[in-house]
């Protein structure tokens, strides 16, 4: 990514990563590595110092509960969404369908003017 693309991450995606990371977290459990590689997937290459602190901030906040799961010698942190997270997410889904209609109309009228 270049220092642009971090930046518009940073000022413009972050809330969107946020639900992202919510979202998979209310279908199932989640933990860093994997969600990491989920973002990547959708083209949001976070390093582990920056996707940390936003999973610990979902926590703080009460919409992720975490625990650490033994996985043979290997210790995972897991979380999932709670009960107040579920309900966030549904809000903010709605915002987002809202904007996104309005972002997509934009897009039609530009290409009929
Ligand atoms: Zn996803």
């Amino acid at each position: 990514m270049t220092q642009t693309q971090v930046k518009v991450t940073r000022d413009l995606c972050m809330g969107l990563i946020r639900l992202h990371v919510l979202h998979h977290a209310a279908e199932e459990p989640i933990f860093g590595l994997g969600i990491m590689e989920e973002l990547g997937r959708h083209g949001y290459r976070l390093s582990a110092g920056t996707l940390y602190p936003i999973l610990h901030g979902l926590e703080r906040r009460g919409y992720l509960r975490s625990r650490v799961e033994r996985r043979g010698r290997v210790n995972r942190r897991v979380y999932r969404a709670t009960p107040i997270g579920r309900r966030a997410l549904s809000m903010a889904k709605r915002k987002v369908q809202e904007l996104f209609g309005e972002l997509f109309e934009e897009t039609t009228h530009d290409l009929l003017s």
